[in-house]
């Protein structure tokens, strides 16, 4: 659980949502037969659902095909969905003893400056050089130990601007003893930062409001509120239904939403309609009407939370 919770996530961040799943699942068992709108209620707020719905499935996979046995080695977590190799050697090595070394960014960082590696490490085909290397360090006794030194070390001490005036490495490091600190890890291809807008009409009747579970995508399986995805600023031209049969109550701030890479902008349009167009829109675009508490109960993503808490209807 820890392991997919900290995926792309800090400890104080994710430690609240730890114990929440781990209080609420105690089993996998219990996870399996959750809804997965309960699973994902409490994964609202964290972001990238992709892990939740992973989990989900994975409990699933587990309590039916694998008699509710937790598989214990690199080989078998790697079959699991939302398993990757840094995940797979972090669960075999820590809890299983298997001597299998993980690699994230710590690890690239401290042992292509310790060892003077130059290969890029934004291709992937890098993994295996450092693989290569980490197969004869790992302390075959105590893998999980060595693991969690080796990131711990990098984050704290090897850093990207690294203390080495108190490290104890500092004799036999290559890139100490070069001055190559600033250059090590070699990273060549930065990904390229995308930027999305999100219009959201919030359409309401006498106190219902009409939203739609997410069928595809980074929020897939969570609830929004009818959504225009167009340019930075929108012209009621654009609006995907008639304006003119609405009545227009407020327009959001601007809300932005970080992803790894992508900045997503959203904004929020109220509006309240008649109870004929309110079906009619229900049926045109597939969403259902909720109340105001069942809006508060669904699943969503954080920007819609966060906007939630600013208006009051
Ligand atoms: S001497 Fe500096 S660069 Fe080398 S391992 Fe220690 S902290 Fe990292």
């Amino acid at each position: 659980m820890s392991e997919i919770v900290l995926q792309q996530t800090r400890i104080d961040q994710g430690l609240p949502y730890y114990q929440r799943f781990v209080e609420s699942f105690p089993t996998v068992t219990a996870l399996a037969n959750a809804s997965e709108d309960t699973v994902l209620k409490h994964w609202e707020g964290l972001g990238y659902y992709s892990r939740a719905r992973n989990l989900h499935a994975t409990a699933k996979y587990i309590s039916e095909q694998l008699n509710g046995k937790f598989p214990e080695q690199y080989n078998e977590l790697l079959k699991l969905k939302g398993v990757g190799p840094y995940t797979a050697a972090a669960i075999s090595s820590i809890c299983f003893d298997e001597a299998a070394p993980v690699i994230d960014g710590n690890v690239f960082r401290f042992v292509s400056r310790f060892f003077g590696i130059s290969e890029d490490i934004s291709q992937a085909k890098t993994r295996n050089v450092f693989l290569k290397v980490l197969n004869e360090l790992i302390d075959k006794e105590q893998p999980g130990e060595f693991n969690q030194a080796i990131m711990e070390f990098g984050a704290t001490v090897c850093k990207p601007s690294p203390d080495c005036e108190h490290c104890i490495f500092r004799q036999e490091c290559y890139a100490y003893q070069h001055k190559a600190q600033k250059h090590l890890p070699v990273k060549l291809s930065k990904p390229t930062i995308q930027e999305k807008y999100f219009h959201y009409f919030v359409i309401e009747c006498e106190g219902r409001f009409l939203m739609k579970q997410r069928k595809a995508s980074i929020w897939k399986g969570l609830y929004e509120f009818l959504l225009f995805e167009g340019g930075n600023n929108l012209d009621s031209n654009d609006y995907p239904f008639d304006h003119n049969k609405a009545r227009f109550i407020q327009t959001s701030d601007k809300f932005r939403h970080l992803l790894t890479h992508r900045i997503i902008w959203l904004q929020f349009y109220h509006y309240t309609v008649g109870e004929k167009y309110f079906s009619y829109l229900m049926n045109e675009f597939d969403l259902q009407p909720y109340s105001y508490e069942e809006v508060l109960t669904l699943p969503k993503p954080k920007s819609i939370i966060n906007y939630l808490q600013q208006v009051s209807f």
